[in-house]
């Protein structure tokens, strides 16, 4: 598919001559990844590896501060940050010290200590939930908190928004087509119908979710309060968070918010910035520093009902290693001393910079595309406004000018998200690396653009 404002032959001379670059500059890692193909699928660890843009998989030596140290010696300024699983920085020294020491004081127990309390306290007085469990990743967290909306409502059916991501969960990976709900395109079901599992709507779409919910047979909608998924940033419109909580209200519906991948937009995710009451909350990545771990909160009316749920048999919720003393003290140290209201005063100070290259570049040439920032997320899409949901941004255009931007980048020491494009910014995030993305944004997209 072809991008708007972009000339297409001087787009595919491009990509050619990054990719041969890319692969010319790095023989340890293409020996590396060759070796991989004997004992890994795709020799990459996982599928994520082989959809980003790189045709050879940079290897990471080691990643300090916000560098990336590959294996055949080029340094990357980190601005994907492992999509929000490093959003504090690869070695936030506080984490580090507290790492360093809790590895001496034991990593897992399955008993609880005062890192666990401490957590829950804090959780409940950012989140506004009152009752917290631990898990081991978002997807974890995603999964539990569907199990006790199902358990709270005796319904056996989600509703999320068309295109949206929350984590390796089947019931997810589905898509709103012309003939209503379908497996997601590319991915094998198995056997499972999504048809009898899932409700799909758009984001911001009102009547419809009026519509889906009526029914009485959706036990959660699981929703990202911002839409972040697919290379864009796409808020709610105005009234419709409220027409979200009366409906599932009125439907006796619970609200499930992942903010997993919106806690850029402040110390209270998304439910503090926009004043949301969710029943359920679940995050990942970002809350232990980059430990896989996960937290999902509930209310009290949920509480009671996970209470009643857990008190006999196995039907366990969480895993032997959630809630493991590294994780929970990593969890500690990010709510007690990373996750400030200071440290996003720079992070979005950074991003505000970040976005504000893009946008004037992209007004210097008049291409039909829009910026978008949810804090310290930067993601710009190929449109000319901001999407009101995310089955606008599909079928995709400009797969290959994502791979051309992002291996231009790379190819001059700036990393951005793999899959998305998106840029994150952490404490340790440096302006001049963000100075230099905004001159190679504009070398690059002068020698893109079509006019
Ligand atoms: N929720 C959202 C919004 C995500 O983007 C992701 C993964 N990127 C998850 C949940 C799942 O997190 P994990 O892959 O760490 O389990």
């Amino acid at each position: 598919m072809t991008t708007p404002g972009i000339d297409e032959d001087r787009l595919a001379r491009l990509l050619e001559r990054e990719r041969a670059a890319w692969i010319e500059g790095r023989p340890k890692a293409a020996a590396l990844h060759e070796r991989a193909r004997a004992s890994q699928v795709h020799g990459t660890p996982h599928h994520w590896v082989r959809q980003f843009p790189p045709p050879v998989p940079l290897v990471v030596e080691r990643a300090e501060g916000v560098r990336l140290h590959d294996t055949d010696g080029h340094v990357y300024a980190d601005f994907g940050l492992a999509a929000t699983a490093a959003l504090w920085g690869h070695t936030h020294p506080a984490v580090v010290e507290a790492l360093r020491d809790q590895l001496g004081r034991g990593t897992i127990t399955m008993w609880p200590g005062e890192d666990h309390v401490w957590v829950t306290e804090e959780l409940s007085r950012r989140f506004g939930l009152p009752y917290w469990q631990f898990a081991v990743s978002g997807t974890d967290a995603n999964r539990f908190a569907l199990v006790l909306a199902r358990v709270a409502t005796g319904r056996e059916k989600i509703l999320v928004f068309n295109r949206a991501y929350h984590g390796a969960l089947e019931p997810t990976y589905v898509v709103l087509t012309a003939d209503g709900v379908a497996p997601e395109p590319g991915v094998d079901m198995g056997g499972i119908d999504v048809r009898r599992t899932t409700e799909v709507v758009e984001f911001n779409d009102v009547p419809a979710l009026e519509r889906a919910l009526a029914g009485g047979d959706i036990a959660a909608v699981l929703a990202e309060p911002v839409m972040t998924n697919g290379g864009a940033v796409i808020r709610p419109e105005p009234g419709f968070h409220a027409a979200l909580r009366s409906l599932t209200r009125e439907a006796g519906t619970l609200l499930l918010f992942d903010e997993t991948q919106t806690i850029p937009a402040g110390p209270g995710g998304c439910v503090r910035e926009l004043g949301l009451e969710p029943d359920l909350i679940a995050m990942g990545k970002f809350v232990a520093a980059g430990i896989p771990a996960g937290v999902y909160g509930m209310s009290e009316e949920v509480a009671a009902v996970a209470a009643r749920y857990t008190e006999h048999g196995d039907g366990g919720l969480g895993s032997t290693l959630a809630g493991g003393a590294l994780a929970v003290r990593a969890m500690r140290t990010v709510l007690g001393e990373v996750m400030t209201d200071k440290a996003y005063a720079h992070m979005n100070r950074l991003a505000e910079r970040y976005a504000g290259d893009v946008a004037a570049v992209i007004e210097r040439h008049g291409l039909p595309w829009h910026v978008g920032r949810l804090g310290a997320r930067v993601s710009y899409a190929f449109m000319p406004e901001p999407p009101r949901n995310a089955g606008s941004l599909y079928p995709k255009p400009g797969g290959s000018l994502r791979a051309a931007l992002w291996l231009f980048l790379a190819n001059r020491g700036i990393v951005l998200n793999g899959m998305s494009g998106a840029a994150l910014f952490s404490p340790l995030s440096e302006e001049a690396d963000v100075v230099r993305h905004g001159e190679l944004f504009a070398e690059v997209i002068a020698e893109l653009a079509a006019v």
